[in-house]
């Protein structure tokens, strides 16, 4: 307690003064203004007409300046939520601990709050320093002090492009180092969640943690423990949809993050056999985020989930218990661990759970049966997971390719293919058949429910 006194006392003695923010013109932060959504200007330009301080901040500053393209743009202004909202047409109010305007241009949303003080004096936190309360204004010097990290508290002026700079930010971003703002023990106690997000900036940037950044985090990598489940399965979505999912959790595992987080990564991460399917899951979402397309979180975890889902089922197959019975058993029993830490919505969970209950489905095409599978509602996402099973060498890849063909199909295409196999002799897929077999017959009457 008395070191942790010490450590904020000198990190306080070391912060550049409250008036010194530099002020870092075009040519250091090289942010081009085309690439910067025209609404976030419009906000700032709107909100500036009307005698308020308004700047672009955030994520959306710090890919700008490394040449990434923002998911989304946030404002910061000191106009509070009441004197932003009437300034637009269409703008909510929204949140109940500390309140935002969400200005809305057609798809896009600009998110705008008001600065936030730290809130240091009148914060409230629980018995491990984790943050329950901190919805007070502030000034920007403030807001730039409450934020993580030193790259994610830059303010851009897209009127006179500069960018306005509390904490080195800029430099540390040009080093592609990650560095928290204040002392980080105290920061990582106030919201455990930083050491999550501490790891996968890392990650994106391709870059390092400072030393006295990292340093603290193995220590104090349990408080995750007590971060609400619905908060973990947030920011675990956003670390495996950052476009660096692999390299994220190697680097969770490495800081001893992931114990406990995930059950399945310990899996994922520790064994040689389950490595292939995940990764390539892994790879090909990131593929997909940098390709600037969109990654269903419930296709993620059933990927990432599968294995174990796998496992389970082949098991109690072995017990004797039929296919179909078994496959939902071994996704429930797979669903409620996992979910103890990390609170899978339930939708995604539904999803999940169509996505796998139709694997075994694939292996019959005869007849009327690939017609029903073309009616499902998750048919895409199934077959999806259908190509990750072959790549991963689990299921015929010439069979896939013809599901992938069937989905791409008309109609028309889709009634000759099917017309086609009546022709085939019986058995590209043999071995899959001649082990069924047996198995359906007298599973069909009482159990199968097909
Ligand atoms: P991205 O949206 O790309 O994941 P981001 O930096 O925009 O990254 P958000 O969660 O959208 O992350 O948060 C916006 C900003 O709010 C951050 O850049 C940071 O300044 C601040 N912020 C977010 N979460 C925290 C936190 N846990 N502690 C302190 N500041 C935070
Ligand atoms: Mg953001």
């Amino acid at each position: 307690m008395i070191t942790d006194t010490i450590k904020r006392f000198v990190s306080r003695l070391l912060r550049p003064a409250p008036s010194g923010p530099q002020r870092i013109g075009r040519e250091r932060h090289g942010i081009d203004r085309r690439n910067v959504s025209r609404h976030a200007i419009k906000v700032c330009e709107v909100l500036r007409q009307h005698g308020y301080d308004a700047y672009i901040v955030g994520g959306a500053v710090r890919d700008l300046i490394v040449g990434l393209e923002p998911k989304d743009f946030d404002v910061a202004t000191n106009a509070t939520p009441e004197q932003t909202r009437p300034l637009f047409r269409r703008a909510r109010i929204i949140g109940r601990r500390f309140q935002l305007v969400h200005v809305v241009f057609g798809q896009e949303i600009i998110e705008t709050s008001t600065y936030r003080a730290p809130a240091e004096a009148t914060q409230e936190t629980d018995e491990h320093g984790r943050i329950l309360r901190d919805n007070v204004f502030g000034t920007q010097e403030q807001d730039a002090r409450r934020r993580d990290f030193t790259i994610n508290a830059l303010y851009y002026d897209p009127l006179s492009e500069e960018v306005i700079d509390y904490h080195d930010g800029v430099q540390d971003l040009k080093n592609r180092v990650v560095r928290m703002i204040g002392d980080p023990a105290t920061r990582y106690r106030e919201d455990p969640v930083r050491m999550l997000r501490a790891v996968r900036f890392a990650a994106k940037l391709n870059g390092t943690l400072h030393p006295d950044t990292r340093a603290p985090i193995r220590e104090l990598a349990g408080l995750i423990n007590n971060v609400p489940a619905s908060r973990l399965f947030d920011e675990m979505l956003k670390l495996l949809t950052c476009g660096h999912a692999m390299d994220s959790l190697r680097q969770l595992r490495a800081e001893g993050l992931h114990q406990g987080l995930l059950p399945l990564l310990d899996v994922v991460l520790e064994q040689p056999g389950g490595e292939r399917f995940v990764e390539l899951a892994l790879e090909r979402t990131d593929a997909r985020v940098r390709g600037g397309k969109n990654v269903s979180p419930s296709f993620l975890f059933a990927a990432l989930l599968w294995q174990q889902v796998e496992h389970r089922w082949k098991q109690l197959c072995e017990q004797g218990e039929h296919s179909i019975p078994a496959l939902m058993q071994a996704a429930d029993s797979v669903l409620d661990e996992q979910t103890v830490k990390l609170a899978i919505q339930r939708r995604y969970a539904s999803d999940m759970r169509e996505i796998w209950f139709m694997q075994p489905r694939f292996e019959r095409r005869q007849g009327k049966a690939a017609w029903r599978m073309l009616e499902q509602p998750r048919f895409r996402a199934a077959c999806d997971f259908l190509q990750l099973r072959a790549a991963a060498g689990e299921f015929d890849s010439v069979l896939a390719q013809w599901w992938m063909d069937l989905a791409d199909n008309d109609d028309a295409s889709r009634a000759a293919m099917i017309e086609a196999l009546a022709h085939e002799p019986r058995d590209p897929d043999a071995p899959a058949r001649r082990r069924r077999r047996p198995r359906r017959r007298p599973a069909a009457r009482p159990a199968a429910g097909e």
